[in-house]
């Protein structure tokens, strides 16, 4: 239900933020009969949601066993095995594909909609929340102040008017994407009246290297390599599978999921990456295909010998590397020395790693109140029993892939139901 002003000056339940998690809510109440208040400041719901992945919304994973799904989420999956036992994946599902929104599964699991639009997603949740009747949706309406008295939250403000609710539902989002709307004030409120609210960081994001030749390589997509991260001449942690290069450093979901840890290590030190091209191969067993090579095409030049192992782009930048400027050297003149580093190079492809991109870049911030503050059973702070924490609010590390969306549309859900029983 859509007015310029609200007639009710008290609600069974506000909830502040009309992203994914907001509208869930919002809506579920509503259904359930609760007189709701939805209050967002931008002019339209969902503006964050609209964007998502590339604008065709990767609306969850389709991984329908909560125990492989809640695996994701590090730390976090012990508190979130009651929200999925009463809302998960497979309810997801029924409930878009229920009001007429079909998904499809792309590799890993990513399920889309369909019709490919992430506003088509944002206009179900919209129409979920006005079909109810019971939802009064106020845009324009930037909450300033958690009113607290004593120890209940009986309301907010917002444009410097008092709403007053039984129940109070923060669905604020975290600190990706600012332009969205998701600037984070909310979080000073919520510490203001005591909540434990961790640093914002970024969790997935591309990774940055000063090395020029790895720009260079912009564009070049690697499907299949071995990428380790080197701490003080010591492999940290590896990972297999497709990586491509940017102007400014590494990126796709594999190295996206590392940023975390990267970013964690170096708060410790400095980080290289090493890339192996030829994982499957051992490298003893890589040297000798490589002198096989050179000896059946001993007369020809490198560079040519070369492309039938390495896509050009790569070869080229390879090829430019300090000692590696043979290309046009014919193999029987290539020394011993320049062989070794040149499968040292393949399987070792080496460069420094100078930090994360930033929350601008970054798909998902976290930072956010602690879990260990919520019921997740409800989603109801363990401070303020009629207050609810959900979506992006939430500190909740994960990787891309639908899970963020996931999480929004199972807190929210529940919240919803409890905020209106
Ligand atoms: C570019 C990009 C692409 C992404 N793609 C995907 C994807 O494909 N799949 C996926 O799972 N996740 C994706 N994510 C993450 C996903 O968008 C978020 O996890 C999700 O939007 C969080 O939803 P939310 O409802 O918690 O918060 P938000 O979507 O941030 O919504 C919060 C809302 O609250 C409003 N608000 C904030 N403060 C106030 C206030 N004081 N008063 C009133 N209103 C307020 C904001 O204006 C906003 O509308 C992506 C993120 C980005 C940035």
């Amino acid at each position: 239900m859509w007015h310029s002003d609200a007639m009710e000056t008290k609600y069974d339940v506000i909830v502040v933020g009309g992203g994914p998690a907001g509208m869930m809510a919002a809506g579920r109440a509503g259904e359930l009969g609760a007189r709701v208040l939805l209050l967002e400041k931008n002019d339209q719901l969902g503006k964050k949601l609209k964007i998502t992945g590339g604008r065709r919304c990767n609306i969850t994973n389709a991984e329908f066993d909560n125990r492989i799904f809640l695996e994701n989420f590090e730390n976090a999956k012990h508190f979130l095995f009651s929200p999925f036992s009463q809302f998960n994946v497979e309810n997801t599902f029924e409930f878009f594909e229920g009001r007429g929104l079909p998904l499809m599964v792309e590799d890993r699991k990513r399920a889309f909609p369909q019709s490919e639009r992430a506003e088509d997603v944002s206009n179900i949740l919209q129409e979920y929340v006005e079909e109810t009747g019971n939802v009064w949706v106020k845009l324009g309406s930037e909450v300033t102040e958690i009113i607290k008295v004593d120890s209940r939250i009986t309301g907010v403000i917002a444009n410097g008017k008092k709403y007053l609710g039984n129940k109070i539902i923060i669905a604020t989002g975290g600190l990706a994407a600012p332009e969205t709307g998701s600037t984070g004030e909310i979080f000073d409120m919520l510490s203001a009246i005591g909540h434990k609210v961790e640093a914002s960081d970024t969790n997935l994001a591309p990774l940055k290297t000063p090395a020029e030749w790895v720009h260079l390589l912009a564009g070049a997509l690697l499907e299949e390599m071995t990428l380790r991260y080197i701490q003080a001449n010591k492999v940290k942690f590896k990972e297999t599978g497709r990586l491509l290069f940017t102007h400014f450093g590494i990126s796709g979901p594999l190295v996206i999921n590392s940023a975390f840890k990267v970013g964690t290590l170096l708060r410790d030190g400095e980080v290289e990456a090493s890339i192996d091209l030829f994982p499957r191969i051992e490298a003893g067993d890589f040297d000798k295909m490589i002198l096989d090579l050179f000896e059946a095409n001993k007369n020809k030049m490198l560079r040519n010998v070369l492309a039938d192992l390495l896509q050009k782009k790569l070869l080229e930048v390879i090829l430019t590397l300090p000692g590696l400027r043979i290309g046009e050297k014919q193999v029987n003149a290539i020394s011993k020395e320049e062989r070794k580093l040149l499968t040292k190079t393949l399987k070792d492809l080496r460069f420094p790693i100078s930090g994360t991109m930033g929350l601008e870049w970054g798909i998902i911030a976290d930072g956010g109140v602690v879990p260990r503050e919520v019921d997740f059973k409800t989603m109801q702070s363990k401070i303020y029993p009629n207050l609810y924490l959900i979506g992006d609010t939430l500190h909740i590390n994960r990787p891309s892939g639908g899970f963020s969306l996931q999480l929004c549309w199972t807190t929210g859900y529940i919240a919803g139901s409890h905020s209106a029983s």
